[in-house]
């Protein structure tokens, strides 16, 4: 089969692989969608940690072809959660399974979605409906993280969410604002991704600080850091409302500093966390894709063969794309 791997930092090509035989509790899928997520970028530079000569793709969906001694039916649609958690260490026994200290990431320690074939365990099978839009099912990996961000966050009903960065992860989270019952604010620069974010709920998209601030001048009470770079970071907590909360979703450099002012948060009160991966999740984000709830539609940018997909994860995005999705039986 052909399959995308991550070689080293900066080495990624598509190549032939043997196709992966499901060892017990495993299932073996043909791949259906599989997104490019900024993670992806992140591991081929090396800013984020990986494990050499893997098969990418964390954000995946297939048909099972082979359930092993699963009782999961063959020829269900299923979603991946890539994180497999121990259960045994010390914080999957207080229920911090995110930090488990022995966690397999599908697509990052073990070969994952970008492929024509794919194995991993049953217990990390999301069914999805037979209707569903195939390529919808990649979807269920990043609104997975983005409920867990949101729900730290916790915005409430009446609140004001600034969201930083429209990319899937931003875009998810202002839906998930917006159902909560907040007022939101899109900050991303691209005109394009500013439309997006009104087309699919925010009541304001602008691409600066100062336009945030002649919004709402006071700050929000939630900032949602989605972009995944150091400035929109350290303006974060400049954005909030005195008394308010920041999450951070994104990404930063393994080893990068950034600035932030603790006086500023100190005397404002500010709370700042950081959301990390899916814990108990996943199923939720099914459900939502599922049912229509959360609308990935428009996420959508284009189909990609997986021979192009090495290209396209070494190389930025282009100019106002959301999201690219790996089709390995591509036209
Ligand atoms: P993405 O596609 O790269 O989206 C980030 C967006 O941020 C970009 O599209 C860009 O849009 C915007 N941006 C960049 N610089 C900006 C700036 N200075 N001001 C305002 N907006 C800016 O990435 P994604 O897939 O949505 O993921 C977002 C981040 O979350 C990444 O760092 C990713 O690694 C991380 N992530 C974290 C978790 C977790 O568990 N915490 C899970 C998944 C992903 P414009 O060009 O319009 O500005």
């Amino acid at each position: 089969m052909r399959a995308v791997k991550l070689y080293s930092t900066g080495d990624i090509r598509t190549v032939d692989v043997d196709v992966p035989s499901p060892a017990k509790n495993e299932i073996l899928i043909k791949v259906e969608a599989a997104g490019i997520c900024g993670t992806d970028r992140h591991l081929y530079h090396g800013e984020f940690p990986s494990v050499p000569e893997k098969i990418l793709g964390h954000e995946f969906s297939g048909i099972v072809v082979d359930s092993g001694e699963t009782d999961i039916a063959e020829g269900a649609r299923v979603t991946c959660d890539p994180n497999t958690w121990c259960g045994a260490c010390s914080q999957c026994q207080r229920g911090r399974v995110n930090l488990c200290i022995n966690n397999l990431a599908t697509g990052i320690h073990r070969d994952g979605g970008f492929a024509e074939f794919c194995i991993f365990p049953a217990s990390k099978a999301v069914v999805l409906p037979d209707k569903i839009n195939p390529l919808y099912g990649a979807f269920c990996e990043p609104l997975a993280c983005t409920l867990h961000g949101m729900d730290m966050g916790a915005a409430s009903e009446g609140e004001t969410v600034l969201v930083i960065g429209g990319g899937v992860i931003g875009l998810m989270a202002v839906q998930l604002a917006k159902l909560a019952g907040a007022e939101v604010l899109l900050l991303t620069r691209s005109p394009e991704k500013q439309a997006l974010g009104l087309n699919i709920g925010a009541d304001y998209a602008v691409g600066t600080e100062s336009e945030v601030k002649n919004i709402w001048s006071e700050g929000a009470d939630l900032v949602v850091e989605c972009a995944g770079v150091s400035a929109t970071v350290t303006l974060s907590h400049k954005l909030a409302r005195s008394g308010g909360r920041v999450v951070i979703l994104g990404v930063i450099s393994q080893g990068e500093q950034v600035p932030i002012e603790p006086f500023d948060m100190l005397f404002r009160e500010i709370q700042m966390h950081f959301s990390f991966l899916n814990p108990f999740t996943h199923e939720r984000a099914a459900k939502m894709i599922a049912d229509g709830t959360i609308n990935v539609s428009p996420l959508i940018s284009r189909t990609i063969s997986l021979e192009e997909a090495a290209l396209a994860i070494s190389s930025p995005p282009p100019k106002g794309e959301v999201r690219a999705i790996v089709v390995p039986n591509h036209d």
